[in-house]
């Protein structure tokens, strides 16, 4: 039987499209794999076709009910669907969202507005996290997903890849770092250039946060406000 290259769609939600960005930067290797799909859909690309997908990649949050019944119409006609970047994964959660209360954007067309996840609307098969997803996971999805292999986040925390970097770590000097609860795979970026881990990649499977906040009290270290309010959302798939 002839092959037939699968048809991926590429969607927008309420995003920076910085994830996006960083999917079309991968100057050397997206020729690659656009070569080895059917591009039926991207806006940023002027691409339009509206058939039916093998694999929808789907950018930002759902900040409206626009959003969730075009999220809805992405989903009937995809096979696979991927939560591409932090507001896909999380609404954005660690950034823009402020946990069980509303935001008051002070914005002319809603004055108040949620961010929720694509899990919260629809089946989500695969998750690219980090803001923005990080360009090697991007090619290790694809390969992956060309290949038909399954695909797995990483389990481990940011602290993992740090270590691994000899980095000194920001704890010793007093700074809220993040790192112990947080996915890796992001090579411990932030940490390696002397910023905190803000927690952008979401939880990781092991994150305790009891034993952060005694770390952050045995050190002296100011408890971010966001960081007890985590606790009531380990274990769901929300987070
Ligand atoms: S995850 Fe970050 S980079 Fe990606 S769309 Fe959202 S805000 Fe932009
Ligand atoms: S700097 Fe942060 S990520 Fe690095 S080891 Fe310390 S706590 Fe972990
Ligand atoms: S170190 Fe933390 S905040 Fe920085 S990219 Fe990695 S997960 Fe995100």
């Amino acid at each position: 039987m002839a092959y037939r290259k699968p048809r991926v769609g590429i969607f927008s939600l309420s995003s920076c499209e910085g994830c996006l960005v960083q999917l079309f930067s991968i100057e050397d290797r997206i020729f690659d794999i656009l070569g080895s799909v059917e591009l039926a859909e991207c806006r940023l690309l002027g691409v339009e076709d509206c058939g039916t997908l093998d694999v929808a990649i789907v950018e930002g949050a759902v900040t409206s009910k626009e959003e969730e019944e075009r999220l809805i119409e992405i989903r009937k006609k995809s096979k696979i669907l991927i939560a591409f970047g932090d507001c896909a994964c999380h609404g954005g959660r660690f950034l823009v969202k402020d946990f069980d209360r509303e935001i008051d954007a002070n914005l002319p067309r809603v004055g108040k507005f949620k961010s929720e996840p694509l899990d919260k609307y629809v089946e989500v098969e695969y998750h690219v996290y980090g803001c923005p997803v990080s360009r090697e996971e991007i090619l290790e999805l694809f390969k992956d997903l060309l290949l038909g292999r399954p695909h797995r986040p990483k389990s481990y925390n940011v602290c993992a890849e740090c270590i691994l970097r000899e980095n000194d770590c920001l704890l010793n000097h007093g700074v809220a770092c993040m790192g112990p609860i947080t996915r890796g795979g992001c090579r411990a970026i932030c940490p390696t250039f002397k910023r905190e881990c803000i927690g952008c990649r979401g939880l990781s499977e092991d994150a305790n946060i009891e034993a952060l906040i005694t770390i952050f009290k045995e050190k002296g270290i100011e408890i971010p406000e966001y960081l007890p309010l985590l606790k009531k959302y380990v274990g769901s798939e929300t987070l």
